[in-house]
């Protein structure tokens, strides 16, 4: 079975958007929608305005998708990818993506790593053309894997020949953060954005109470629960997001450990990052989902800035106390807490 993560995007935004409620007196609101980076995006605006910013952040996403799409041949990430062995000019977008997606590289132990595209492409996962890797050859492919050797300066980035990056981890991250750079460009101080998994909130609601963010149950894609947010970037990596099965009904996820070339498999079903960039919350939310509870909560105490959710393969829900307060559990789960 073949799952779509489009149809998702829109059944999970179709579910938010019940949820999200404008109080009171009738603001300007203009919504609209659209499929780009292998998603759907959804754009909801209050105030003046709302028609143009709106317009003006969705070809704000479709710019950073033309940089840093792996599949559009004119992309930047391509021309990197062409062009491995020579140094190659890029744009501060891609830039600053690459710079935050290494960062997190390090800081996760090497869970998440930008140059496993090899690995994924053998997999299928970017042409839906699925299949399982036998260990020697994931093996071979992993000898090119290693964000270490990728050479960022200003402008520009060196990476060895053979290599090939995938940015698919922390793109649509940096997207919602620059919609909402858009937006206040624009003047707007209420909206609210979903990119797929990743919800980026402006503001609160109109009427000043906060948003609520519905986050995935990864057993049955209903609601799991709610945060109560503003000024956020909430962003979840799940096994239920992109993945095929194979005959005997194994699960095969998108979300690869490059310690083996296979799908993680840490004990993780989704992590969920709330932050204020969506950059870092969506590099971190792939980076925690490889890595498993115990090395995440580690990696929460020693970095900071960020909260965390995670769903376990055996159905408790845990999260960091920046969270208590502002979750509601709509799930049957049990709830534990991680404490500083
Ligand atoms: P996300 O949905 O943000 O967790 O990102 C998953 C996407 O990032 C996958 O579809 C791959 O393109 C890519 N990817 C998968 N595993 C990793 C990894 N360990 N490190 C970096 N990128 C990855
Ligand atoms: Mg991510």
């Amino acid at each position: 079975m073949i799952k779509n993560p489009k149809l998702a995007g829109v059944l999970f935004v179709s579910l938010l958007s019940i949820l999200l409620c404008s109080c009171g007196s009738e603001p300007s609101v203009y919504r609209t929608g659209f499929i780009a980076m292998d998603t759907y995006i959804d754009i909801t605006v209050y105030g003046k305005n709302a028609e143009s910013a709106a317009k003006a952040v969705k070809e704000e996403v479709m710019r950073i998708e033309s940089l840093m799409s792996v599949t559009a041949p004119d992309s930047e990430v391509s021309k990197i990818n062409a062009m491995a062995g020579e140094t190659v000019t890029v744009s501060d977008d891609t830039e600053k993506v690459i710079r935050a997606a290494l960062e997190i590289g390090e800081e996760s132990g090497g869970a998440l790593d930008i140059t496993l595209r090899p690995v994924i492409t053998e997999w299928g996962f970017t042409t839906g053309d699925y299949k399982i890797p036998d260990g020697e050859t994931l093996d071979n492919l992993l000898e090119k894997v290693d964000y270490r050797s990728v050479k960022v300066g200003d402008n520009t980035v060196f990476l060895p020949f053979g290599e090939q990056i995938d940015l698919g981890a922390a793109a649509k991250g940096y997207a919602g953060d620059r919609a909402v750079a858009v937006l206040k460009e624009n003047g707007v101080e209420s909206a609210i954005i979903s990119l797929g998994g990743n919800v980026q909130a402006l503001g609160a609601k109109i009427g000043g109470t906060s948003w609520n963010i519905a986050v995935n149950n990864p057993f049955n894609e209903g609601n799991m629960c709610l945060l109560k947010l503003e000024n956020a970037s909430v962003v979840t990596s799940g096994n239920y997001e992109r993945y095929f099965e194979s005959e005997d009904g194994k699960r095969y996820h998108h979300i690869i450990d490059p310690a083996d070339g296979y799908p993680a498999d840490n004990g993780i079903v989704s992590a969920t990052i709330a932050g204020e960039s969506g950059l870092e919350c969506d590099a971190l939310s792939t980076a925690i989902f490889v890595m498993g509870a115990e090395k995440a909560e580690k990696l929460w105490r020693e970095k900071g800035g960020f909260e965390m959710l995670l769903v376990t393969e055996d159905k408790r829900i845990i999260l960091t106390e920046g969270l208590t307060d502002v979750f509601t559990n709509l799930s049957d789960m049990e709830v534990s807490e991680i404490k500083r």
